[in-house]
């Protein structure tokens, strides 16, 4: 029987009588311990005192830090510690950060009469028959009926092995039950029940109390089945819980924990896994409980400081200090047939202050699409190539990158600059002529994708990294761009709007430009959403406005770059439509894997209006601009994303011509999916519509991929937990902004912390 000792405030321990006399020891005999998986083991040592005693033992769990791999835990064995890991779970911390996803309330045993439709319950009894069943309808499932002194109900199984059921559910066999009730007409119901049976003449007390972790109390339900077993897993995390939550730390600056009404994390973590009597599950299930928000703050405090001291720590750094002299930039707005707006200029205008202050510039441009963010970038890239830097400019896709080389290069071919594009194709001479020009100068302004930040492209004096379509790329990717110079500026442009509190997340280390205004002239575009029976009236009024001497875009989903099979629906729409329903009209085809020059050949005579009706993939997501074009088709629009289909949208309606955008869809939407398409009839407004589809699809899908910088948060949800990510922004730029550098002595541990967290990424965040 284990024994309680208590640690007293002197550092003393006081071990009963009889135990010392079990152990063979005397009052003031020295002994130590040592953290085992059983909980501490106390051995007779020689040569301490009790003082030395109570240091080994913080020093003991200390090293039981929170790198403990898993299999150290109690009844984890290879095969467990695999599955975990095939999770995620290879320490004893990411076990902690494990959450439940939801919780059973077992704290009594309900008699069956009293069972509740809709409540997970626990009940016991006797099996009082148990046998395959068939329906009339010649469905067939398991059932057995079990039996207390109240009533009866029964249990059901619709997938299951017969001879697996029935080697345990047997007649007369008695156990204990736990499973969510439901009502079939007049009888409830359980639907695949856990068991745990008595052995003969056993109570259903000695049961329960011998398994303590899945009985008497208010039990988790993880999130991880696959191969596991759910009363296997809660063991497992009972095991860390018990001994591992009290080794987390709370390191928050107490005043900030205070204000914030948190929790010890320790605690926290305890009242989550395994709340007390006192829990209310609900309010834990749906995030809201005192615990949760502890957890939440805390993974956003962290975040978010490591944010701010970026931010500072940049702003601190030296960087270089450009003039403006207008060698390039002059010329280029005599060469524009249209003046800057308003917001352009105020927003070039913050660009240039950065871009002349003796500190690195960081920061987003946001301006929606067709705001003119392009031009604001070339000049930018202008008044870093007047002062003899290089300028490189990333997009997210090769597509894009090409997009951008074919528009700068026209403009600054006529001022006589270089614009050299990478791309992951380029290979063998070709490449290392291009890499050569780059680290040689020669290469003035250098576009490419992600290709642009690997190891092989050196610059000889990068002074402005500019990238576009920020939301795909993180912190790191920045980071990486910052190093291919010493300290050059960063300008990121994003066409997304990004809801406000994504952009916390994701560029709360940049300050922040927005051109709110659209280039005179345009008119709003008319959307609409047409099913496939509307097809002929369409094309009707792609011929009407053809007839009119204007021309039409008719869009083909190309999710992936390399989908071939989108990309053969694509060629033979085009040509179905040229041979079948346009042949009197002029039409044109564009896609990803044209050649650049095809692609800008076909894009030049549609913009001479040698083309009538431009049939493309998403290529044209940026880019393409003929205001004479005032109808876009975009063909299976329930494919695309609503921020994508916002950017699409935003090629037509550029000139002073009321322009329209149809939405075809086949039919037959969810109603998420029809909710969506509609939110685009409803405004034009890219902050509106990048809200909405946040909401409705959540924010992974939101920022698609991996590269989304957006980090994966342990436990918090930036829906859900948007308020508690501004309070711990607010808090944490306020100890960044009274300690920037994390020197003060109180800040020591918090320091630390962040280390950790932020791993490597805080050294190219440039603050460690
Ligand atoms: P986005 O912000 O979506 O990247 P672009 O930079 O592609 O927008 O600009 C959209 C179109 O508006 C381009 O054809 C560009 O030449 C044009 N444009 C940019 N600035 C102005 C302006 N001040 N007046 C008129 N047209 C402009
Ligand atoms: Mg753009």
């Amino acid at each position: 029987m284990p024994v309680v000792i208590t640690l007293a405030e002197n550092g003393q321990i006081s071990i009963p009588d009889d135990l010392l006399k079990d152990l063979g020891l005397k009052p003031g005999d020295p002994v130590s311990l040592a953290p085992v998986p059983e909980g501490i083991l106390l051995t007779p040592h020689l040569s301490s005192s009790p003082v030395a005693a109570k240091s080994q033992l913080q020093d003991s769990i200390h090293r039981k830090n929170l790198e403990t791999p898993i299999h150290v835990i109690k009844g984890v064995g290879p095969k467990l510690a695999e599955t975990l890991g095939r999770k995620g779970i290879a320490t004893v911390e990411d076990a902690l950060y494990l959450l439940p996803n939801r919780y059973e309330d077992r704290r009594q045993v309900v008699p069956i009469a009293r069972l509740r439709p809709g409540m997970t319950s626990v009940f016991a009894g006797e099996i009082i028959s148990a046998d395959v069943v068939a329906t009339k309808g010649g469905r067939r499932f398991f059932e057995a009926v079990v039996r207390d002194a109240s009533g009866t109900v029964s249990c059901k199984w619709f997938n299951f092995n017969p001879a697996f059921l029935k080697k345990s559910w047997k007649q007369g066999r008695r156990g204990i039950f736990t499973g969510l009730v439901s009502q079939f007409g007049l009888q409830r119901e359980v639907h695949h029940p856990d068991a745990e049976w008595l052995a003969e003449g056993e109570t259903v007390e000695a049961v329960m109390a011998r398994d303590p972790v899945s009985f008497g109390r208010v039990v988790p339900v993880y999130p991880l089945t696959e191969g596991l077993h759910q009363k296997t897993l809660r063991k497992v995390m009972k095991g860390v819980v018990d001994q591992f939550a009290s080794c987390v730390e709370s390191v928050l600056p107490p005043e900030v924990a205070r204000r914030q009404g948190l929790l010890p994390l320790s605690e926290a973590l305890q009242r989550v896994h395994f709340p007390g009597g006192d829990a209310d599950s609900q309010l834990l299930e749906e995030g809201k409980d005192p615990a949760n928000r502890t957890l939440v703050f805390d993974e956003f405090f962290f975040l978010e400081l490591g944010l701010a001291l970026k931010r500072q720590g940049i702003a601190l750094e030296t960087g270089i200090a450009f003039s403006v002299s207008h060698t390039y930039t002059k010329p280029l707005l005599k060469l524009l047939p249209f003046a800057m707006t308003g917001a352009q200029r105020r927003v070039l205008a913050e660009i240039k202050a950065d871009m002349m202050a003796p500190h690195p510039m960081h920061r987003l441009v946001q301006g929606d699409v067709g705001s003119g963010k392009t031009l604001v970038a070339l000049m930018a890239a202008l008044v870093a190539v007047e002062n003899g830097y290089q300028v490189a400019i990333m997009a997210p896709t090769e597509i894009l990158a090409e997009q951008h080389y074919l528009n700068l290069h026209r403009w600054c071919d006529e001022l006589g600059i270089s614009v050299t594009l990478i791309t992951s194709s380029l290979k063998g001479n070709a490449k290392k002529d291009v890499l050569a020009r780059v680290a040689e100068g020669a290469a003035q302004i250098v576009i490419g994708t992600h290709a642009v930040i690997q190891e092989k492209v050196e610059f000889q004096r990068l002074g402005l990294g500019i990238v576009d379509e920020q939301h795909r790329f993180g912190v790191i990717q920045r980071g990486l761009l910052r190093k291919k110079g010493e300290n050059p500026d960063i300008l990121v442009m994003t066409a997304t709007p990004i809801p406000r509190t994504l952009a916390m997340t994701v560029f709360g280390d940049l300050s922040l430009s927005v051109i709110d205004e659209l280039p005179p002239g345009r008119t709003p575009i008319e959307t609409r959403v047409c099913y496939e029976n509307r097809r002929q009236q369409v094309y009707g009024i792609i011929r009407e406005e053809v007839a009119k001497g204007r021309q039409a875009y008719v869009i083909y989903p190309l999710v992936e770059e390399s989908e071939k099979s989108d990309l053969k629906a694509a060629i033979q729409m085009a040509e179905h439509l040229a041979n079948d329903i346009f042949s009197d009209l002029r039409l044109g085809i564009l896609h990803g894997r044209m050649k650049p020059e095809e692609k800008e050949g076909v894009m030049r005579s549609f913009k001479a209006r040698e083309i009538d009706i431009l049939v493309a993939t998403t290529v044209i997501e940026v880019g393409i601009d003929v205001p004479n074009a005032t109808v876009m088709v975009i063909e299976h629009a329930e494919r695309f994303g609503l921020s994508q289909l916002h950017q699409l949208r935003g090629r037509v309606g550029r000139g002073s011509e009321k322009s329209r955008c149809i939405l075809m869809t086949p039919g037959r939407l969810t109603e998420d999916g029809e909710k969506r398409l509609r939110v685009m009839e409803s405004t034009t407004d890219g902050f509106r519509i990048s809200e909405a589809d946040l909401e409705i699809r959540g924010p992974g899908d939101f920022l698609g991929t991996r590269q989304a910088g957006i980090p994966d948060f342990r436990v918090a949800n930036i829906l859900r937990d948007g308020r508690i990510l501004e309070e711990a922004r607010q808090e944490a730029f306020a100890v960044a902004e009274r300690d920037p550098e994390l020197k003060l002595a109180e800040h020591a541990k918090l320091r630390a912390e962040l280390a950790r967290r932020w791993g490597g990424r805080l050294e190219l965040a440039g603050i460690a």
